[in-house]
């Protein structure tokens, strides 16, 4: 029999907001069902209206907002939370701390691990223009190039200048990478038509260095007044050392195409962390929030509690920054990594750093934590940073394996995290030290943590 559900489509109603979810949504609990809604937190009372109803949950509008809650703040602007750049800029700070602490221990109590205890959310000081890199959408509006955002879940254009959450330099780059191409002729692309020119523009800087990247992602190769564009280019922003134009003449959604070209300067940026040099190129993958970012690894280095004599693995080891970091305090560092330019990168970056302590393999972390077990490499820490999906069962079991003292899991995404813990507690690890949450996006929902396991003594 089909069950009731307790609201209907359109239906208004009053509620309290009970929860958030990962993505920084209020929950509103009728009869046990949830509905989900923006802009609304924990303990708000709400009217709302449904837009849409599931067979688990739906999602609501709040058409008024009855009660405030004490860690809201304003004066941001709605269209932040809107276009899904910061979801949660409606929350004070410190309480998107605790959010992000308290999503953590709700995971691992959901679990049955409500015994093993998360640290207070690792801040930072000042939680805006933290990103390093950006990559906008550019559209035409009133004949005017114009950088924005799309709203969440749409193909709807908001127009931007200030991204709160990036380097403000970078925010100035665009305006006036914009100006330059719009005196130039050069005409946005358009979705529904798949014509015009101008698709992206990505800025990348570093922190320490100050070097700008600017990439200009086009439909085709054709560049209007590409000279004049480069030159004016590089007049107006002398801190601009690599201009470079990326072609995508596919109808997606993803950025960057697989041609690229340098149409000024060099191929990558440098930049710094925790006092190692790296070199940054167009494609890399590179960590965007520079200050927690040195914080993160430098818990992650505590956490493996390294003397100078250990043997270690980094799987998905991205361009080698945790490698590199943690080579100047181990003896010998194992990285592997599935994207050939980042292992190229890596390389490139230990001879840069004149450490030569390390190993770089491309390929699956899986199969190489596989051959490396077969050939009887013994390493004292493992360390993996995988992607949101989390670990495999076979990468966890060539682990354990190769019985290393201490496992460092970085994080960004508790989810996986909790399943991944349950499968190395099986295999005889516990978790040893409690759980760091480190906030790489303050303004948005996501959560990266640090988690210590260690093999269980045997009785
Ligand atoms: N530790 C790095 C990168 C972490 S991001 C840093 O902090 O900068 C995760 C990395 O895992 C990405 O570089 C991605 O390309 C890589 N990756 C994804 N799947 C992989 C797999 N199956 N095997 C190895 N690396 C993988």
């Amino acid at each position: 029999m089909k069950r009731k559900l307790p609201v209907v489509k359109n239906q208004k109603l009053e509620a309290t907001i009970v929860d958030l979810t990962y993505q920084g949504m209020g929950v509103a609990k009728v009869e046990g069902y949830s509905l989900f809604c923006d802009d609304a937190l924990p303990g708000e009372k709400v009217k709302l209206h449904v837009l849409k109803v599931g067979k688990n949950f739906g999602y609501a509008k709040v058409i008024e907002r009855l009660t405030t809650s004490p860690d809201r703040v304003t004066g941001k602007g709605k269209a932040y939370s809107q276009t899904g750049i910061a979801p949660l800029q409606h929350l004070a700070y410190p309480a998107q701390l605790k959010f992000k602490q308290k999503l953590v221990s709700d995971l691992l109590q959901k679990a049955h691990l409500a015994d093993l205890a998360v640290e207070q959310t690792l801040g930072m000081a000042e939680p805006y223009a933290y990103r390093n890199k950006a990559q906008v959408p550019v559209r035409e509006i009133n004949g005017k190039l114009t950088a924005g955002f799309f709203k969440r879940g749409s193909h709807n254009f908001l127009p931007l200048t200030d991204f709160l959450i990036q380097d403000k330099r970078i925010d100035e780059v665009i305006q006036k990478v914009l100006a330059i191409l719009q005196k130039n002729q050069v005409t946005a692309y358009d979705e529904a038509t798949h014509s015009g020119i101008l698709r992206h523009i990505m800025v990348r800087r570093g922190h320490y260095s100050k070097e700008v990247m600017v990439v200009l992602v086009t439909r085709t190769n054709k560049l209007p007044n590409k000279e004049a564009i480069v030159n004016e280019i590089m007049a107006a922003c002398p801190d601009v050392v690599s201009l470079q134009q990326n072609i995508n003449s596919k109808q997606t959604n993803v950025i960057l195409g697989d041609k690229t070209q340098v149409l000024a300067g060099k191929e990558y940026i440098t930049d710094q962390l925790n006092g190692l040099k790296f070199e940054i190129s167009a494609r890399s993958f590179y960590q965007v929030n520079p200050t927690q970012t040195e914080k993160l690894y430098q818990e992650a280095i505590k956490r493996a509690g390294l003397t100078g004599n250990e043997t270690v693995i980094d799987a998905y080891c991205g361009i080698g920054t945790i490698s590199l970091s943690m080579a100047k305090h181990a003896k010998k560092v194992y990285g592997v990594e599935i994207v050939e330019a980042a292992i190229a990168d890596a390389k490139k970056n230990a001879a840069l750093n004149n450490l030569d302590n390390l190993e770089f393999e491309v390929g699956n972390a899986e199969d190489w934590m596989a051959t490396w077990q077969e050939q009887g490499i013994k390493p004292d820490v493992i360390m993996v940073d995988p992607p949101r999906k989390g670990l495999t069962q076979s990468l966890i079991e060539s682990a354990a394996k190769m019985q290393p003292k201490k496992i460092v899991y970085v994080s960004c995404n508790p989810a996986t995290l909790v399943r991944d813990l349950q499968s190395f507690m099986e295999l005889g690890y516990d978790v040893t030290q409690p759980i760091l949450p480190v906030d790489q996006f303050p303004q948005t929902a996501h959560v990266e943590t640090v988690t210590v396991l260690e093999r269980k003594k045997r009785e």
